[in-house]
C-alpha cells in the first residue's frame, strides 16, 4: 500500500469553482489544508481555502511554486492546459493523472478512448477539416448535434443540426473548429454514475442518477434513477470497465443515455466530481467529494450506501432576474438544503447554487425540491411537471 497523506497535510487544487468549493468543504471537514490555483479573484473555492493562489494557468513558474506547497494536486476544472498539469507532476502527484484530464478534454481522444475499452457511444464523425463535412453529413443523415472537440461544457460549443444541408452553417458556427458530429440518440433518459478509484485499485460505485437537462444544462437530477435493475447493473458495470481500463485515481463521472431494453451508451465523461453528484453530499453516506479526497490521498474509500431517496435542483442566473431571490423561502421547505457557490455576479445560465431536497420517495423530494425553488421568485417550476 502507497503510503496514504493524512489529515494535516495542505492538499492543492486547480479550478476555483463550486466543485472544488465543496472538495475543499469535505477536506477541511477531514482536516486537510486546502490550497487553490486559479486566475480569478475571490473564487468559490478560494473564498475558503487555507490560501489562494492567483495567476493564469500559463504562468508555469507560479504553478511550481504552488505545487511545491502541497502533497497532492488535484483540478476541478476539466480546461486546464496540459502544460500546467504537466508543471505541477513535477513537484507533487497529480490525481487523476494528466493523461486521463487530457483525453476527457478532447470529445474525439475521449470517444476513442471509449471505443478501446469496448464501451459503446452514441454514433459519430469527427470533423477535421473541411473536406469531412459531405462524409458526416451522409453518415448522420438525421438530426444532429454538432460539438466542438475541445473547450465545451454546459451546451457552450454546441449547435442543433436538424438536416444534413445545415451542417456547413453550423460548423462555421463554431468557428471551423474541430469537432464531431453525433447523432441526436433517441434516449428514453439520462442517467449518471459517480464512481471512484483509490490508489490500491479499490471502486466504490454509487446507484445511477437520473439527470434532466434544459438547454443542454444540467437542471435536476434525481436519486435514484428510476431505472430497472438490469439497467442499474449494467450502467455500473460500465462505470466499472472505464475505472479499471484507465487506472483511474479519484472520481469520474459517466453520464449515459439510457436507450431502453437495458440498452446504454456514454455520453461523455467528467473525470473528477460532477453536477448530478451534488446530492451525495445530502443523501448519501459519503459524498462525491470526500471520496475525491480519500482517493487523491490513498486513503480508504467510503461507503456509496444513499441514506436516503433525494431530488437536486440547479439554481442558475437567471433567478436572478427580477433581484435577489428570496432565500428565507426557500430555507422554510423542510428537507431542502441550500448550497450557494459564493459567485458575485449572476449571470444567465451560470451555476449559482442548487437545492437539494431528502424525502422518503423521489417523487416527495421533487416536490419538495421544486417547491422550494419556485419560492424563491414565486413564479412557477418549469420542470414541475417533467418530474411530477
Ligand atoms: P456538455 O459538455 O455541455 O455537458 P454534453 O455532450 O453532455 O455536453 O451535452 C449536454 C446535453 O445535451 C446532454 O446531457 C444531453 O441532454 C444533450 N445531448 C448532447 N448530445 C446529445 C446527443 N447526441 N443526443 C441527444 N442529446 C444530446
Ligand atoms: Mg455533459
Amino acid at each position: 500500500m502507497n503510503e496514504a497523506i493524512l489529515p494535516g497535510a495542505t492538499l492543492g487544487v486547480l479550478g476555483g469553482g463550486q466543485l472544488g468549493r465543496m472538495f475543499t468543504l469535505a477536506a477541511r471537514r477531514m482536516g486537510y489544508r486546502i490550497n487553490v490555483f486559479a486566475p480569478e479573484d475571490d473564487t468559490p473555492a478560494g473564498q475558503i481555502a487555507y490560501r489562494e493562489f492567483r495567476a493564469p494557468y500559463s504562468d508555469l513558474e507560479a504553478v511550481r511554486r504552488f505545487a511545491s506547497e502541497v502533497a497532492v494536486v488535484t483540478f476541478e476544472f476539466e480546461n486546464i492546459p496540459s502544460e500546467t498539469v504537466a508543471a505541477a507532476a513535477d513537484l507533487a502527484p497529480v490525481r487523476p493523472d494528466g493523461t486521463l484530464l487530457h483525453t476527457t478534454q478532447h470529445r474525439l481522444r475521449e470517444k476513442r478512448a471509449l471505443a478501446a475499452a469496448g464501451v459503446p457511444t452514441v454514433r459519430f464523425v469527427a470533423i477535421e477539416g473541411a473536406e469531412d463535412l459531405e462524409r458526416a453529413a451522409r453518415e448522420v443523415s438525421g438530426p444532429g448535434i454538432l460539438k466542438t472537440a475541445a473547450w465545451g461544457y454546459d451546451g457552450k460549443g454546441q449547435v442543433r443540426v436538424n438536416r444534413p444541408d445545415a451542417l456547413a452553417s453550423a460548423w462555421a458556427e463554431i468557428g471551423h473548429a474541430p469537432a464531431v458530429l453525433e447523432a441526436v440518440a433517441p434516449f428514453e433518459r439520462e442517467i449518471s454514475v459517480v464512481g471512484v478509484r483509490g490508489l490500491d485499485g479499490s471502486i466504490a460505485l454509487y446507484e445511477p442518477i437520473e439527470n434532466l437537462h434544459v438547454d443542454h444544462i444540467l437542471d435536476v437530477s434525481i436519486s435514484p434513477a428510476r431505472i430497472d435493475e438490469r439497467t442499474a447493473r449494467r450502467a455500473k458495470e460500465i462505470a466499472r470497465t472505464l475505472l479499471e481500463a484507465w487506472a483511474v485515481v479519484g472520481v469520474v463521472c459517466f453520464e449515459l443515455f439510457d436507450l431502453g431494453d437495458g440498452e446504454l451508451v456514454v455520453n461523455e465523461v467528467a473525470p473528477r466530481p460532477h453536477n448530478s453528484g451534488h446530492l451525495t453530499v445530502d443523501a448519501h453516506l459519503t459524498s462525491q467529494f470526500e471520496q475525491q479526497v480519500r482517493a487523491v490521498c490513498g486513503l480508504p474509500l467510503g461507503s456509496t450506501d444513499a441514506v436516503s431517496p433525494a431530488v437536486m435542483v440547479n439554481l442558475l442566473g437567471d433567478l436572478w432576474a427580477e433581484g435577489e431571490p428570496d432565500w428565507a423561502a426557500a430555507c422554510a421547505h423542510p428537507g431542502v438544503q441550500l448550497h450557494l457557490y459564493g459567485k458575485v455576479e449572476a449571470r444567465p445560465g451560470r451555476k449559482m447554487g442548487h437545492l437539494t431536497a431528502v424525502a422518503p420517495t423521489v417523487e416527495e423530494a421533487a416536490r419538495l425540491a421544486h417547491g422550494a425553488r419556485a419560492a424563491l421568485t414565486a413564479t412557477p417550476d418549469r420542470q414541475l411537471a417533467g418530474v411530477d
